[in-house]
Formats: C-alpha cells, sequence, structure tokens
C-alpha cells in the first residue's frame, strides 16, 4: 500500500537496451569453443566489456590474456568483438593457434575498407578514444597513416603528410552527437576528406542512443547497466546528462545507490550493448525492493540484425539451413 503523501515510483525501460548482434555472437562463440575443444579457451583481451560475462566466462573454462605470449602451443584462441590490431592476426598465424574471430562483422567491415582506401593511396583520420582495443584494432590495420583525433580540438593538430586523399573512420561505438561535431571540424578543415559511405558508428548504438534520448525526456533519473570500460555504456549515461538528467552508471544492482531514486517518480533503466538482461532484470528487481511500484517499456526502434557465427563453429543443423 502506498502512503499517502509519497510518490509513486515506477520503472521505465529503454527499448531496445542491452545485447547486440556482435556481442550475442562474440559470447556464443567462446561458448561453442568450449563446448567443442574443451577448457580452457583462451581469448584476447575481454570477449565483451563487462564484468558479468566476463566472469561467467571464467568459470566454464575460458582465460582472458592481452599478450599471446600467454598462450600455450596448441591451445584455441578468440580474438575479442573489438577487433585486433594484423600484427596479432599475424602473430597467432606463425604460432599456429587454433583462432576463432569473434571480431564484431562491423568493426571487420571498418577494417576492409581501411585496407581498400590504404591501397588507393588514402591517408586516415581516424574518430576514436586513445586506449580503447577496437581503436587499436583498426589502427594497427596499417603500419603508418591513421591519425587518431579525439575531440575537436585534436582536428587542429593532426598532420597528415598530404590532403588529397584523406579518409575519415571512427569507432563504432562513439556519441552520435561529438562524431557528428568533431567530422563537421575535419571537413572545415580538409573540404576534400572522404566520409564513410555509411556511418562507422553502428545500428546498436544509435538505436541504444536514440532511445535514451527518448527516456530522459520521460524520467527524473537513468540508470545505465554496463561496466567502466564499456565505451558504449558510458556514451548513453552522458548522452542523458547533456539532456539535464540526472544519470548514473551500475556494473551490478548492488551498486545501485537508494539517494540516486529516493523520492523520484520516474526511474529510467537502460543498458549498454555488452550488459545482459540478466543484470537489467536485477536492477529492476532491486528496484522494486527499494519501492518501485510498477515497469513500463518505451517503444523504441525493432532490431533484427543476426551475424552468423564463423565456420568450424556452427552446428550442424546451422550448416543445412
Ligand atoms: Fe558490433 Fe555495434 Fe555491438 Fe560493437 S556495439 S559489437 S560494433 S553491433
Amino acid at each position: 500500500e502506498q502512503q499517502a503523501g509519497v510518490p509513486v515510483q515506477e520503472i521505465v525501460l529503454a527499448e531496445p537496451r542491452g545485447f547486440c548482434a556482435g556481442v550475442d555472437r562474440a559470447i556464443e562463440i567462446v561458448e561453442r569453443a568450449l563446448a567443442k575443444f574443451g577448457r580452457p579457451i583462451y581469448v584476447r583481451h575481454e570477449i565483451v566489456h563487462n564484468t558479468f560475462v566476463v566472469n561467467e566466462l571464467k568459470a566454464k573454462g575460458a582465460i582472458f590474456i592481452e599478450d599471446l605470449a600467454e598462450v600455450p602451443a596448441g591451445a584455441t584462441l578468440v580474438f575479442s568483438a573489438h577487433g585486433v590490431p594484423k600484427a596479432v592476426e599475424e602473430e597467432a598465424a606463425a604460432r599456429g593457434l587454433r583462432v576463432f574471430d569473434a571480431t564484431c562483422p562491423l568493426v571487420t567491415k571498418v577494417h576492409v575498407e581501411v585496407a581498400k582506401l590504404a591501397k588507393e593511396g588514402f591517408e586516415f583520420i581516424m574518430i576514436g578514444h586513445k586506449g580503447h582495443p577496437e581503436v587499436e584494432g583498426t589502427m594497427g590495420q596499417l603500419d603508418r597513416g591513421i591519425h587518431l583525433v579525439e575531440d575537436v580540438a585534436d582536428v587542429a593538430r593532426v598532420q597528415p603528410a598530404q590532403t588529397e586523399r584523406l579518409a575519415v573512420v571512427t569507432q563504432t561505438t562513439l556519441s552520435v552527437d561529438d562524431a557528428a561535431e568533431i567530422l563537421a571540424a575535419i571537413k572545415a578543415r580538409f573540404p576534400n576528406v572522404r566520409e564513410p559511405k555509411q556511418q562507422d558508428i553502428c545500428y546498436a548504438t544509435q538505436n541504444r542512443q536514440d532511445a535514451v534520448k527518448l527516456l530522459s525526456r520521460e524520467v527524473d533519473v537513468v540508470i545505465v547497466v554496463g561496466s567502466p570500460t564499456s565505451s558504449n555504456s558510458n556514451r548513453l549515461r552522458e548522452v542523458a546528462q547533456k539532456l539535464g538528467t540526472e544519470a548514473y552508471m551500475v556494473d551490478a544492482a548492488d551498486e545501485l545507490r537508494p539517494e540516486w531514486i529516493a523520492g523520484r517518480t520516474r526511474v529510467g533503466l537502460t543498458a549498454g550493448a555488452s550488459a545482459p538482461d540478466v543484470l537489467v532484470q536485477e536492477v529492476v528487481a532491486r528496484l522494486k525492493a527499494l519501492g518501485a511500484v510498477s515497469v513500463r517499456s518505451l517503444a523504441g526502434a525493432e532490431e533484427t540484425v543476426k551475424f552468423p557465427l564463423p565456420k568450424g563453429l556452427r552446428l550442424d543443423a546451422d550448416a543445412a539451413a
């Protein structure tokens, strides 16, 4: 029973939220490799940037490493969804490791574009976050000729060897609005720059940001489920904050602080592309325990994207289909 004078609190879920097709596929690759070849399966870098996912796979027999030197001869190795530099691919091949590549096909698409344009003599400006594994992977497709810019100020500092053949590539999980601003600065300085045919920011990033914008207008506070290392989850929190809505990120339900939601009528909830639904359900349960009485979803873009698994990990049933 709600006491008189105490506002009824509702939970509003963003749609879509959580797992994207690339994350689904990456996790399934590790699980199927474990089922087919047995433990351990080595994974270069966190398969996706989520603490819960990584811990679950560790318990099933995955070993996460950063350096291929840690992988014993003859072992099976999975590359994370973020992709790897060419040198890592070559090192794994030279060592004769059995490799399954869980790089998201939308990241691979960027790699392929870079390789193709590089052959035509292009130099690149990459919009991305320094040190993120996807940026290292994309920049590592070439020995030289990719200049990283993180913000508008960086654009003024870029020193390309020539300006006739310049192309822009981006990280897939950027803020759509920030990337547009940086791209405008690049075009102002280099009017002939070639833009990606279809922008490199992926459908999942775009849809989750659109959904959190809708959500932010309807609620008093936004909770994002995601790990601190997750680029797209951090962007969701920022997008809400830029619209003037208070926003917090939690890696798990127990990180949610009661004071964030106390006295709030509507609590918005979303999840980054690497955050599993079970964590969202746990946050819903905690919000209810703290007093929320109802849950509803906001309608948003429908997602039907699904990526095939690598050959060698498909089930017979898939192969026949
Ligand atoms: Fe692929 Fe986008 Fe998901 Fe990254 S966020 S794994 S690029 S679909």
